[in-house]
């Protein structure tokens, strides 16, 4: 399969009548312009400019959370702009994200009219008690109709859930998980909830009424959640959201983030944690206490197994005193491994 590419095109909803908590959207639209069709015409051209290889399956994403919130006569003009390169084959899709409650079938008609063909829905969590403490403003039962109607027009389904949002449990989110999968996504981003500046949340934070979760408790949870997903066939596209200038650590003088589980690679920390599972489990299967173990992998996956900053090794150390010694093998497909037990602890009483 080609490479999938993705043009990234940034709608701001000004004047979005919704209050999300976690969202600063209403304190910065006045330093935000809306964009034009010459921004989108502009940026896909760059983007096309700079890919250097060739059968590159390319999407044009519209995201910023509320596409069909906008003005219809805005939307149709910038997904005309869009469509053209659909027509002429240099991009291969139209991908938007909106809201459950700005889904109806005029909408999905015009989307259906300019070749879009995956909408995903800011779904944030199933249970309604949560999402009204979020401030959403939309239930549950506007997910479900919305993504039934989204399947029914024949477009690919995605939803966005969020981890850590006031007052959801870890119970709460294998729920709206479960509610999910019922509804047949092809695929699900995760986002841990991040406090951002002159925000809602960021006056509970300062309050002491919000608490948000760890690091490893969001690396935890979404592992986990990636595992559900993956046993129902929906694929994660991805944890943690983009780092941008604001997007970033907080240490930096430009970011908006004020606290929470930020990591500049949060979906790579993820990804680390699942090889250190799989490593255990096949060092779990052998009968005999493993004292060395070599690991071939893909030049790919090396980092996966080495995990960020060797904490996969050290692990392994540190709680089973595994020394782990990893080679490259170009011969192995990347996702996969193999082992050898270079060393038993019967072997080093035997040494001595
Ligand atoms: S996250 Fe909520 S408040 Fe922010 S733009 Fe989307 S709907 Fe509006």
């Amino acid at each position: 399969m080609s490479k999938q590419y993705v043009i990234p095109i940034f709608v701001p909803h000004l004047g979005c009548p919704n209050d999300c908590i976690f969202c600063n959207q209403k304190s910065i639209s006045g330093q935000m312009k809306q964009i034009t069709e010459e921004d989108v015409e502009s940026t896909v051209q760059e983007f096309l400019k700079s890919f250097k290889e060739e059968n590159l399956y390319t999407e044009i994403a519209f995201f910023g959370g509320s596409f069909t919130g906008i003005d219809m006569e805005l939307q149709e003009k910038l997904l005309k702009v869009a469509y053209k390169y659909v027509q002429n084959k240099q991009v291969d899709g139209i991908r938007i994200s909106t809201r459950p409650d700005y889904i109806d079938r005029e909408k999905l008609k015009l989307l259906k009219k300019y070749g879009v063909k995956t909408i995903e829905l800011g779904v944030q969590s199933t249970n309604d008690y949560i999402l009204k403490r979020a401030k959403r403003g939309h239930t549950f039962e506007d997910v479900k109709k919305a993504s039934k109607l989204i399947r029914r027009y024949g477009f690919t389904l995605g939803h966005q859930m969020m981890i850590g949002l006031p007052e959801s449990t870890w119970l709460d989110e294998l729920n709206t998980a479960k509610d999910l999968a019922k509804l047949k996504p092809k695929m699900v981003r995760l986002y841990p909830v991040l406090v951002i500046k002159k925000t809602e949340l960021e006056s509970e934070f300062a309050k002491g009424e919000y608490h948000p979760i760890t690091l490893d408790q969001a690396v935890e949870r979404c592992k986990e959640l990636y595992y559900f997903f993956d046993r129902k066939r929906i694929t994660v596209i991805r944890m943690g959201l983009q780092n941008t200038d604001i997007i970033s650590n907080p240490e930096n003088i430009n970011s908006e983030v004020v606290a929470g589980p930020y990591h500049e690679a949060f979906g790579q920390l993820v990804e680390d944690s699942i090889w250190y599972d799989r490593i255990l489990s096949a060092i779990k299967k052998v009968n005999t206490k493993v004292a060395e173990l070599e690991i071939e992998v893909n030049p790919e996956n090396i980092n996966n197994i080495i995990g960020h900053k060797k904490e996969n090794i050290q692990k392994l150390k540190d709680l089973y005193d595994v020394d782990v010694k990893v080679k490259q093998n170009f011969n192995i497909k990347p996702g996969k491994f193999e082992t050898k037990i270079t060393k038993t602890y019967k072997d080093f009483l035997d040494d001595e």
